[in-house]
């Protein structure tokens, strides 16, 4: 009794039986430290045990599950060092031979009398029955067996089945009784209680009480992150120091008047959005969501006037140098004509220039800076920072946001930019926290891009097309086929493309090379040879995807297209169609299977970037679309996105009613910090 006093769900891993320093470190590989994450740690599936097999019945070359007792051990050594294991073992219906090759070891783990479960493959010869490939466990002595599911966990070298199993009763029995889901709600939706729920995901005692668990399991994660999401909007709302900028003055309407078209109905919705966001006194915390082409750019560019022309700084962030290096371009485009100070802070600034700009900014002497993420830290000091433009990627953690008002009396509005198109249900987990505006129009005039499947035959004739678009003035880009978990892999078929091509039809055509394991300041001089006309052909891993813009490069062949997802090749595709000339998409694909090539005909029908994400969730139906780890949030340890939409949409629906009463804030609090640590720690810090 005493002990279990003493041990929390918070306590180390080792005050657990049998834990020592040495499986401490095990499962610390496992990501697993505390009691707490030992019960979060989820089968990965299930072995079903309820159906074994006698010996009598079992059937050739099927595989199979039996249970019984070893009879004896044979070690047979035919030559050499080479070693067959037979064990003999019986189930009171019959008898069977379990056979291994080459492993010395068993013999000591199989004493006379064990109890083992053991699958393998049947192998019938006349009355002899034997199983190979075999996988045991031994049982303890009078351990349920007939009948038990038993879970099977991710585990390591280090730390067996046994061990987790082990651990996680032990674990389970320091699980209090506090319910993060009001009664209200486990009622209405005959949730079963909590601790029950964990108990059963374990060790299940029947398929029908898994789902149950799993489906309260997964619906409390989903709700917990909801509740999260909008405690952190709600609080954001409340807080009354954000910056109430005046109504458009001047600069925008200087910045308007210069614009060489009119913005389409959804830019001018969204900046309207923005607008009022940012002339209320509540900090704006706001997604400007848009496909790739849509315009986005602009509509921060009018934010930026407005935060500047009220006397405030502005800065914008992007996820690499090269884009950084654009965007400082536009700006300084758009802004130098009305007297802006545009400066830009990257890796390539020397050092001395780096300390000018920061103290040009830190006595407000820039308006607006440029830079990459890697630079501009929320610790780099403004005179009067009004704004913050980012992307997705880089979307502030609470952390940042915490840190960022550290630094200032007020609150900055934040603008975060997407060009992932998400479907709606996604966009409610992942950004819960914002507000979100969409321009789902492109701008007028657009040549909308031509898209064509092929296959590997019509190579020569995709050839001849890109040197006629090239003698015409044009640019292409070929991407290499992605390789997934290789990089490796990845970066030496993009290579060896690349000499083949050039030592071969595109011998008289510049071709540069670019992957990811260059260094940046490589891909940098490559992409901007390519930016500048230099280079006419590009051949490339994915690293190109980020939205680099080319406006000359009219083609886009994708090699080895059904590898990728529909929505990547949709960011890949984005890179073309950006000037005045017809664009022209090329998937080229070996596979003749046509449910590959019914996906990849998507991307002829349609340019619609949310149509496509909408199909990739249908067919592909798991994580291949992107993870949910870019934009910040923790990972999911139970439900899945994807297939638990129903219940996300429900989880919403609570979430929002019950964020509304105070009395499930704190246990609330309690549960995501206990789960999910530092990702919510700002509103769990209250
Ligand atoms: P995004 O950032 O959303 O990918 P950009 O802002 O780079 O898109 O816009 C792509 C191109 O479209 C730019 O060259 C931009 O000048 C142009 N553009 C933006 N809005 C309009 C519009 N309303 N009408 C015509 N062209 C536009
Ligand atoms: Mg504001």
């Amino acid at each position: 009794m005493n002990r279990k006093e003493s041990i929390q769900l918070s306590s180390s891993v080792q005050k657990l039986k049998g834990i020592g320093p040495a499986k401490a470190k095990g499962l610390a590989s496992l990501g697993l430290f505390t009691l707490q994450d030992i019960v979060q740690y989820y089968p990965k599936r299930y072995e079903d045990r309820s159906s074994y097999q006698t010996i009598a019945e079992l059937v050739n070359d099927e595989i199979a599950l039996v249970c019984g007792r070893i009879l004896r051990v044979d070690e047979i050594r035919p030559r050499g060092r080479m070693c067959i294991t037979k064990a003999y073992m019986s189930d009171g219906t019959g008898e069977v031979v379990l056979t291994w090759f080459n492993q010395r070891y068993l013999k000591g783990k199989l004493p006379i009398g064990q109890r083992i479960i053991a699958s393998g493959k049947v192998k019938r010869t006349g009355r002899r029955v034997e199983l190979h490939r075999v996988s045991f466990e031994a049982i303890e002595e009078g351990a349920p067996v007939k009948g038990e599911i038993m879970p099977i966990y991710g585990g390591s070298e280090s730390i067996t089945q046994k061990v987790l199993r082990d651990i996680v009763r032990q674990a389970l029995a320091y699980i209090d009784d506090t319910d993060v889901i009001p009664p209200a709600i486990r009622m209405a939706e005959g949730f079963i209680p909590q601790r029950e729920a964990i108990k059963q995901i374990h060790f299940p005692s029947n398929i029908n009480v898994l789902q149950k668990a799993r489906n309260r399991l997964a619906f409390e994660e989903l709700y917990l992150i909801q509740c999260g999401l909008l405690l952190l909007k709600q609080q954001t709302k409340s807080q009354k120091h954000g910056i109430k900028h005046g109504p458009n003055g001047t600069l925008v309407k200087a910045l308007l008047d210069a614009l060489p078209f009119t913005l389409t109905n959804d830019q001018i919705a969204s900046f309207k959005d923005i607008q009022y966001d940012m002339e209320d006194r509540i900090p704006m915390q706001r997604l400007l969501q848009g496909d790739v082409g849509s315009g986005k750019t602009i509509i921060a560019a009018l934010a930026l006037a407005k935060t500047i022309e009220n006397g405030y700084q502005g800065v914008m962030m992007a996820p690499t140098e090269i884009l950084a290096q654009q965007h400082y371009q536009t700006m300084t485009e758009l802004f130098a004509p009305h007297g802006v100070r545009v400066a830009m802070l990257s890796g390539k600034v020397a050092v001395k220039k780096r300390r000018e700009i920061l103290e040009e900014l830190a006595n407000g002497n820039i308006d607006l800076l440029v830079g990459t993420h890697a630079l501009i830290q929320p610790t780099v000091a403004f005179d009067a920072l009004g704004l913050v433009i980012t992307d997705e990627q880089h979307r502030f953690g609470v952390h940042q946001r915490a840190m960022l008002q550290e630094k200032s009396d007020w609150m900055p509005d934040v603008l975060v930019m997407t060009a992932t198109p998400i479907p709606r249900t996604m966009a409610l987990t992942i950004y819960g926290d914002l507000d979100v505006s969409q321009i789902k129009e492109l701008p007028p005039g657009r040549k909308p891009i031509r898209t064509f499947v092929r296959g590997e035959e019509s190579r020569a004739k995709i050839y001849d097309f890109i040197i006629k678009q090239i003698q015409e003035g044009r640019q292409a880009y070929i991407v290499c086929p992605l390789i997934e978990e290789s990089e490796k892999i990845d970066v030496q078929s993009a290579t060896a493309l690349y000499e083949e091509l050039v030592s071969g039809i595109f011998s008289n055509i510049p071709c540069g090379l670019l992957h990811g394991r260059m260094k940046s300041d490589e891909k940098d001089a490559v992409m901007q040879e390519f930016v500048s006309g230099k280079l006419s052909v590009l051949i490339a891993t994915t690293v190109i995807e980020v939205g680099i813009n080319v406006p000359n490069a009219t083609i886009m062949v994708v090699e080895g297209a059904e590898r990728f997802g529909l929505s990547q090749l949709h960011q890949l595709r984005g890179r073309i169609g950006r000037g005045s000339h017809q664009s022209y998409c090329v998937l080229v694909s070996k596979s003749r299977s046509d449910d590959a090539l019914e996906r990849l005909r998507a991307m002829e029908r349609t340019t619609d970037g949310f149509e496509l994400a909408e199909i990739d969730l249908e067919l592909r139906g798991s994580g291949q679309l992107f993870g949910t780890r870019q934009h910040g949030l923790p990972d999911l340890k139970i439900a899945n996105i994807f297939r638990d939409v129903a219940l996300l949409i429900k989880a919403r629906e609570y979430a929002q009613i019950a964020v509304k009463e105070p009395q499930n804030h704190q246990p609330v609090y309690h549960a995501l910090q206990e789960r999910y640590g530092s990702a919510f720690e700002r509103i769990t810090n209250n």
